[in-house]
This record gives structure tokens, C-alpha cells and sequence, in this order.
């Protein structure tokens, strides 16, 4: 039998051993794909050894389990079903899965399925250990399995390393297309300089969004955003004045159009509340940050004004098709990623030692 490496994690908060385990054998509709780089989130490490106290509801696999959720590859074979991908295709893996036979699973709507899980990560609800059953392999190893319907298909020119981060791109698309944003309009970026931040600005600026107004607490970080496209983008380091008072200015009294909160968890709810005030009349607000505490929202004023507010999870796999195309074309330009690359074996290191000064530039990608 041949065998892969994985780092495979036996306890929360103890190391991930590298161990040798046999390469599994795709199930009839689904695909063996040869990991060539993995997106890793920066915190990560932090997440995984204080999972009970973070996310008590969010149920995790089974141990031992192999994390890794990011996963661009070879496809190095096949189900006997799968007829449209062959051997050697250059993939983005989406690890959005569902239980596969719900009402929404069939409707297509993966992320809505009671058993909405992610491969390689945690699950959502109590379908999800079935669907970890399934599918038990993360990015950390040399190979994993997948469903033909959850790949996309990568362009020669699109890296494998740019396409680990598809999980932060896909997820600030989705948003974008719920918030409206588009030519013409404005949008405004809440915690522009983070991850899922800079990625909103590049799917904003390859969308044809005018005007991207971005919030953030580094300045030297934000002026770097800025310098990406100096007469569509306008920053403002958070604390100097309200965002609103700011963004009003910028849109000619107006307001913006939408508001996408990218914010870190931890972030207070005033700062997304600060954001959100700096809609127009008839504007939206989409979340897909990490603001746990609640909010304190006037309900009243978002019914006068028209207003909507949103909440996003994750994207389909026919938009992560989407930024694949847009990022083969060099309309959404990826080449600013700056990637800090982690060996397989090294990876408990790795893990530890990520430096994230340069916030979202930096893509921390793990490589078997
Ligand atoms: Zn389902």
C-alpha cells in the first residue's frame, strides 16, 4: 500500500505529528488531489489549541484529524463517475461540504445545509462528523480527497500559492455581489489591511467597484492599500474621526453605497457600528468578520432608511470558478501577495513563528 505524509493533530493543543499514512482511494464521484500548497489562517495555531473556550459550538473532527483548508493541487485521479476532470488538472479545492441529499444540499446551497461543514477545519452542526467521516483529509498531508463538484479549475498563469488564499478571496466575492457593489458605486472596507480585508479591495477593484473607502489601524499598512490603485482607493486610520463623518465627505454627503466588515475577532461591536453608520439611504451592509460581541443596532433607523444588513458565509464553487477566470485574465491582480512559505515537515514550527506585520499581504501557505 503506498503512504503520504499528514500532520495529523492526537490531542488539542499538542503538537501535529508527521506520520505516514496509506493514500487514500477516491470513492467513485469524487477526486485524489496531489497538495501543492496550502492557505494557512495566521491564528491558526491559536485556534486550534484553545478550540473548547473559542468555539464551543462549532464541533471539530474526530481525533486524530488532518487540518488544512485552503487546498490548490494536481488532480492525480479520479472516481469512476468523474468525467469531466482528468488527471493532471491544476484545481482549487472548496472545502464548503454538505450532507449531499438535504433540501438544500439539493437546491445547491451547500453553505445553508444543516451539516454545512469544512473540510479540513470544523463543522457547523450535528450532520458534520458524518461529512468529516467522508472526507478525513485536510491540506496539512500530501494528498487529499474531494468531490468533483467542489473544484475549480486553476489557469496555467494562476499559482498554486495564489490560489490558497481563494478561501478569503471567494469569501469577500460572495460579499461583494450581496452587497450590491459594482461600477458606479461605492464601497466601503472595514479593517481594509487584514487577510479578508485586502482581499475585499482586490475582488473590488477586479469588479469594477469606483470608489473603495478603507478603514484600518496601521497606517503604513493602509497607505500600502492605497498605493494599489490611488484614485479609486481613500483610507483613514480608525480613532482620528468617525468613519461616517469621513465617508460622507468622500461621497459628497451621500453616504456609501455598502459596507463590507472584514474585522478581526476580538473587534469591538462599535467598530462595525461606526462602518455601518456611513451607509446611504437604501445601502447594504454584508458581514463576513469575526465580531462576536452583539451589536447594538437601531433597528428603527435601518427601516427609515431603507437599509439592509447581511450576513455571509463562505462562497460557491461556481464563484470560487469566478476569481479563477478573473485571476487568469490578470483582471484581479494577485501578484501583490506576498507568500511565506511553510515545508510539511516543518510545520509545527512554521505554525508558531508566522510574523504578521505585513497583515494581508503576507499568504502563509503550507507546502508538502
Ligand atoms: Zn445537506
Amino acid at each position: 500500500m503506498k503512504t503520504m505524509l499528514a500532520a495529523r493533530m492526537h490531542e488539542i493543543g499538542g503538537p501535529l505529528r508527521l506520520e505516514q499514512i496509506p493514500i487514500p482511494e477516491p470513492r467513485p464521484t469524487d477526486v485524489l488531489v496531489a497538495v501543492k500548497a496550502c492557505g494557512v489562517v495566521p491564528n491558526l495555531k491559536n485556534v486550534l489549541t484553545k478550540w473548547p473556550e473559542w468555539f464551543p459550538y462549532l464541533p471539530l473532527p474526530r481525533l486524530p484529524a488532518i487540518f488544512g483548508l485552503d487546498v490548490a493541487g494536481v488532480v492525480s485521479q479520479v472516481g469512476t463517475q468523474v468525467h469531466a476532470l482528468q488527471p493532471g488538472d491544476r484545481v482549487y479545492v472548496n472545502p464548503a461540504r454538505g450532507c449531499g441529499s438535504c433540501r438544500r444540499c439539493r437546491s445547491n446551497e451547500i453553505v445553508n445545509c444543516p451539516g454545512f461543514t469544512f473540510q479540513g477545519y470544523f463543522g457547523r452542526g450535528p450532520l458534520s462528523q458524518a461529512v468529516f467521516d467522508d472526507y478525513p483529509y485536510g491540506g496539512m498531508s500530501e494528498y487529499i480527497t474531494a468531490p468533483q463538484s467542489a473544484l475549480v479549475k486553476l489557469p496555467e498563469n494562476v499559482s498554486f500559492e495564489q490560489a490558497a488564499r481563494f478561501g478569503y478571496l471567494g469569501t469577500a466575492y460572495a460579499a461583494i455581489r450581496k452587497s450590491g457593489a459594482r461600477p458606479g458605486r461605492s464601497l466601503l472596507i472595514n479593517g481594509i489591511g487584514g487577510a479578508l480585508g485586502l482581499c475585499a479591495a482586490l475582488v473590488g477593484l477586479a469588479t469594477g467597484v469606483t470608489t473603495i473607502l478603507g478603514t484600518g489601524r496601521n497606517q503604513q499598512l493602509l497607505d500600502r492599500v492605497k498605493n494599489l490603485a490611488p484614485r479609486r482607493i481613500a483610507v483613514l486610520a480608525v480613532g482620528k474621526r468617525p468613519v461616517h463623518e469621513w465617508a460622507s465627505e468622500i461621497t459628497g454627503t451621500e453616504g456609501v453605497d455598502a459596507v463590507i466588515d472584514t474585522l478581526p475577532p476580538g473587534s469591538p461591536s462599535s467598530a462595525m457600528q461606526d462602518a455601518l453608520n456611513a451607509l446611504r439611504r437604501g445601502g447594504r451592509g454584508v458581514n463576513v468578520g469575526g465580531v462576536g460581541e452583539p451589536l447594538p443596532l437601531n433597528v428603527h433607523r435601518l427601516m427609515g432608511m431603507n437599509i439592509q444588513l447581511i450576513g455571509s458565509c463562505w462562497f460557491t464553487t461556481s464563484e470560487g470558478q469566478d476569481l479563477a477566470e478573473m485571476a487568469g485574465t490578470g483582471t484581479l491582480d494577485l501578484s501583490v501577495l506576498e507568500h511565506r512559505r511553510i515545508p510539511l515537515r516543518d510545520v509545527n514550527e512554521g505554525l508558531t513563528s508566522l510574523q504578521d506585520a505585513n497583515r494581508g499581504f503576507n499568504n502563509f501557505v503550507v507546502m508538502p
